[in-house]
Formats: structure tokens, sequence, C-alpha cells
């Protein structure tokens, strides 16, 4: 890996060449190219970060531009959400570019297209023009259309922006070759007729250029030097090519494919996401389980930890699957430094310390990060009675379990050392409270005698904390590739990915949490407020992710072991 980063990957590998020869006269230019019809995913992350990354590695500039010729699917919302998204993640693109900016551009170079006999006004119908297309297999044939003059396509194409056509009545098709091996090549539509209103444009148009005769164009008309697309465009590059080979243009930028980003237990894939919204499966775009960039960051993914997931995983010209445990192990590193700590009992259950003083209430000192002592102290409020994890307590402990059960003693993090005495019970044999004791000379979590105890566990004030519900999140497929085997992957989902507790006390400082401050539960995992449904005095947060990697250790055990052993105890940590 630290080999491969010093080389840098393959585009990276052109790219210097390229400066080192002084082709584009050194320059560098990118553009990130998205198009408004949907929300940004981990995969455009990629994308993202390979742009602008190489732009910056190369002095030169990175645009953002919207590919914007398809008004049936494009809303504003989705240009405001991607703008956003592109600013979250930390990159400045300074004033988007709008292909719709270029309408007319494009219009000029169709006519140039026409005038040089390259372009012709198809009248062919949708079910026809599939007939004529030909197969992988098979070559098409010329369309009866082909042959109009020069002026007979002028006039057409002018009554077609005129309005006088009905959509798919006729099309503007590049005539390059019906014979080609490469189905890109076969006369390719480069204009249609569309009613539809436009974003940007509104009604100002009823014709729109196509993506394959837009975007060469734009790149083109922003002085693009290189652009970089994921490797379905790779039977498209010789289109892209002709077009700009056949009209004069401001320039030829050279395109390059890079494979796209996979990510196992979730799908990458605008319209599969989509369905997922639309058929209910989620609550919506940003929903906390979803790979957008908006619900990962509802979910409190940092854009560090997804910056140098995308540094990590590289570029390559190969598909492949990245586990999401890499992705999660990125957000540990990066929250593991920064979160500060806090205390949440997700499970409680009652404790009363029955030699502590009715009544009194103390403040301990409590660190912010045990291993940072510049993030700070604060105070936590302890008296009689407190909340701790049901998991925490056993009635009929093993050995190896160190943390509360009849007559053990355990330390409350940062408080004191307590005995459990006694078990309460209601009628249905359930354990519902627990009296305790404690030793007011371990105050702060030491013995002065050096008695030590094996297990420190977390704890809430029962008389000043705050009650909110907690989402836990997991895997939003059961299977690692959720379409194995041509499975529907809507089939394939994991009907535990979303666990609400309602119950949950947390302690008092987290009253004034923001959204942006990704908070670890001690033992528990890392959490932050969730911003769209916290109202006053109803917090709700979201397990980001836990501390350690559950789907690991799951899949280690997997493997069939040649004898089991018959002496070796189940291990549970204390
Ligand atoms: P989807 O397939 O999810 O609908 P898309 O390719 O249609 O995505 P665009 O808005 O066209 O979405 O994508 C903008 C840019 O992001 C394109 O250059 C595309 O190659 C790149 N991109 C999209 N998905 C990925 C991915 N999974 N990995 C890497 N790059 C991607
Ligand atoms: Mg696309």
């Amino acid at each position: 890996m630290e080999e491969e980063n010093k080389k840098g990957h393959f585009i990276e590998s052109i790219i210097k060449e390229d400066v080192e020869n002084n082709k584009n006269n050194g320059q560098v230019t990118t553009r990130f190219p998205p198009e408004p019809n949907g929300y940004l995913h981990i995969g455009h992350a990629k994308s993202i970060c390979l742009n602008f990354n190489i732009a910056k590695q190369f002095n030169g500039t990175c645009y953002l531009r919207f590919d914007d010729s398809n008004p049936a699917k494009e809303k504003q919302i989705y240009i405001d959400s991607i703008k956003e998204s592109v600013n979250w993640l930390g990159f400045d693109f300074k004033t988007p570019f709008f292909a719709s900016d270029y309408f007319d551009d494009l219009h000029g170079f169709a006519v140039q297209l026409i005038r040089r006999g390259k372009a012709y006004v198809c009248s062919l119908s949708p079910e026809e023009m599939r007939e004529y297309r030909g197969t992988l297999t098979e070559k098409g044939k010329d369309s009866p259309f082909r042959d109009r003059s020069v002026e007979e396509n002028l006039d057409l194409f002018n009554r077609m922006k005129s309005g006088e056509f009905k959509e798919g009545e006729v099309t503007l098709r590049a005539k390059i070759d019906m014979g080609s091996p490469n189905i890109n090549l076969r006369d390719p539509i480069i204009y249609r007729v569309k009613k539809a209103t436009h974003p940007r444009t509104g009604d100002e148009w009823c014709i729109y250029p196509m993506y394959d005769f837009t975007h060469c164009l734009s790149d083109s008309l922003e002085g693009i030097t290189h652009s970089l697309c994921s490797l379905e465009f790779e039977d498209h590059r010789p289109l892209y090519d002709w077009v700009l080979d056949t009209l004069e243009t401001p320039c030829h930028p050279q395109q390059i494919e890079f494979a796209r980003m996979n990510i196992n237990y979730t799908v990458l894939s605008k319209r599969k996401l989509q369905m997922l919204v639309d058929q209910n499966q989620v609550e919506s775009w940003d929903d906390p389980r979803l790979p957008t960039l908006e619900g990962m960051r509802r979910r409190g993914y940092t854009p560090e930890a997804i910056r140098n997931f995308c540094n990590i995983i590289g570029v390559s010209k190969k598909d492949s699957r990245i586990d999401m445990g890499l992705l999660e192990s990125c957000l540990r590193d990066d929250l593991n430094e920064k979160a500060p700590r806090v205390m949440g009992v997700l499970n409680p259950l009652k404790v009363t310390i029955e030699n502590y003083p009715e009544g009194q209430t103390e403040n301990l000192t409590a660190m912010n990060h045990p291993q940072k002592e510049e993030m700070g102290k604060r105070s936590i409020s302890f008296s009689k009675e407190i909340y701790v994890e049901q998991d925490d307590f056993m009635e009929d402990p093993p050995r190896k379990f160190f943390r509360l059960g009849l007559g053990r003693e355990v330390r409350l993090r940062y408080a004191y050392f307590v005995t459990c005495k006694e078990i309460i019970k209601n009628d249905a044999g359930e354990v519902i409270e627990l009296i305790c004791t404690y030793d007011p000379k371990t105050k702060g979590g030491n013995a002065p005698d050096g008695r030590k105890v094996k297990g420190t566990i977390h704890w809430v004030n029962a008389d000043n904390c705050m009650d909110a519900e907690v989402r836990l999140y997991d895997r939003l497929f059961k299977d690692e590739n959720p379409e194995q085997g041509n499975q529907d992957f809507m089939e394939n989902l994991n009907p535990d990915s979303l666990k609400i507790l309602t119950n949950c006390k947390l302690e008092k400082s987290l009253e004034t949490a923001d959204a942006e401050t990704i908070y670890q539960f001690e033992r528990l995992g890392y959490f932050c407020q969730d911003s769209p449904d916290t109202k006053p005095g109803k917090p709700v947060f979201n397990r980001t992710v836990t501390l350690r990697d559950a789907w690991a250790k799951m899949a280690k055990k997997q493997p069939p072991r040649k004898q089991p052993n018959p002496n070796k105890k189940n291990k549970k940590k204390g």
C-alpha cells in the first residue's frame, strides 16, 4: 500500500507524464459532473475526491458541473443537496457550472455538424429506430432519412427547435456508422424533442441535447484537460472523441476511465436507492442506513473519514467490492481521536446505593478524552440512585464475567466501587432493581488499600439525567452482495437494520449536544444527535458506529473448525 501510494495510481501517472511533456501547456483542469437527478452517495465521493485531489496535486482547478440536460428527471432540490454535499466533504468549487448554460453553444455545434454533413434529422419512430439499430451480434441498417440534404436538415432542425414536432416524432442523429461494432457509434441521437420545463432554463427550449453530445462539448468549453469517469463510459469514448474531432472546439480533453466504487452489504446506484425510498424500505434519502452522503452525515460520518477511505481504496481499472468494515474502521480511527467521551445507559437497570446519604448529590470529575488532557474535563453528578446497563448485571454470572453480580464489587467509571447486595424482581421474575453499597474511600475510582476490581462499568445519575430515544443501525442488507445470483436486492434487506430504544438515560451534559458533534458513549460506541427528528425536550440519538466490528468477529467464526474443543469455555469479555 505504501509503495503504491508513493508511486500514485495510474491516473496520476498519466497526468504526471502529460505535465512533464507540457501537454495542455502543463495545465490540469478536471471536473465532477453529477446529473442533478438524485442525491450523492459514497460512490460519488470517490469521484469527487479523485477529481479535486488531482487538480490540487498538479496546481490545477476542479469544477463542479451539473450535467443537466434531461429536464424530466432533474430538480432544484437535487442541485442544492449536491452543492451542500460537495462542500461538506471539504471541497471548494467556487461557482458551479451547468451544462444548461451551454444550450446555445450546443445548439450551434449541432448546426455546425449538420452543415458538415455529419448530422441529420431522422423521422423514424422510437420502435423503428430500435429495429434499425441492430444488436451486439448484428449490424444496424441505415435510416431512410440518412441522406436528407443539408438544407432540409437545417430547416427540420429549426422546426424541431420552434416546437413543431411532438416528442419522439423526429430526432437529430450524428451520421457515423450503422455497421460499427460499437452500438454507441450507430448514428446516435444527439438532440430530441422534450416538452418539459427545465429547472434552470424553464420553457425556453423544447429540444434537449443528449448526454454523449453534451458531456464532451461541456468538457471542451470549460477547458477540461482530463475527463475522469467511471468504466461504464469506456464504450462511449469513441463517440466522445468523434464529436470533438468532427467539430471545431476549444480543446480536446482526454477521457480516462476508472472502476466504480462498490461496497458490500449496500447498493450504490441512484436508481436502486430511489427504489428503497419509494417503496418505504427506508425513511427518506437521508435515512442513516443509506450510503447517501446526506444519510451518512446524519448518521455521524465525518468528511475526514470518508476522504480517508477514498484515499485508502485508491483508483484502479478493475471492479471490486470493498468491505464495509474498512469504511467503518476509517470512521472509528477518526472518531477515536476527536469524539468527546460521555456516559449513557441504553437499557437501564436501577441501582440504589443503600449506604449513600439520602438527598445528597455530589459532582465528580470526568475526562472528556482519557488520552487527551487538552480536551478538558467535565463534572458529572452522582447520588443515591443511578442507572447501569442491564447487560452489566448477571444473576448467575460465569467466572469470567467481571461486571455486577450478587456479592461482586465493580468500579463505577469516575465514581466509586460498589458491591451488589440484593436483587429486586417484579412478579414476572425479572430483575428490576439492585441494592448496592458503596465504599466512600474509593472516590474517583481507586481504593486507598490497593484493593483491585476487575470490571469498570458506566452509569448515569437517576436524579439528574436526560431521557432519550436511541436508534441503533445495522447493515441494510443481509448478504455481502445484495444481488448475488440474480437475487432481487429488495428481497435481501436485513430486517434488523434499525432498532429503536425509547427508554435510554443519558448524562445531562448531552442536553447541549448539537448534531455536528459525535460522542463516544463509553463502552458502547459513537453516537450523535439526530437533527431532523430531535424535538425540544425529545432528543433522538443515532448510533454512528459500534466500538468494534461485530461482523468481522462473526465472519471469523464462520469457517468450520476441524474439531470442536469441548474443554474450551465460552469467553465473555468483562
Ligand atoms: P448512479 O449510477 O448512482 O445513478 P450516476 O453515474 O448516474 O450514478 P452521475 O450523477 O452521472 O451519477 O455521476 C457523476 C459522476 O460520479 C460520474 O462521473 C460518475 O462516473 C461518478 N460516479 C457515480 N457513481 C460512482 C461510483 N460508485 N464510483 C465512482 N464514481 C462514481
Ligand atoms: Mg450517470
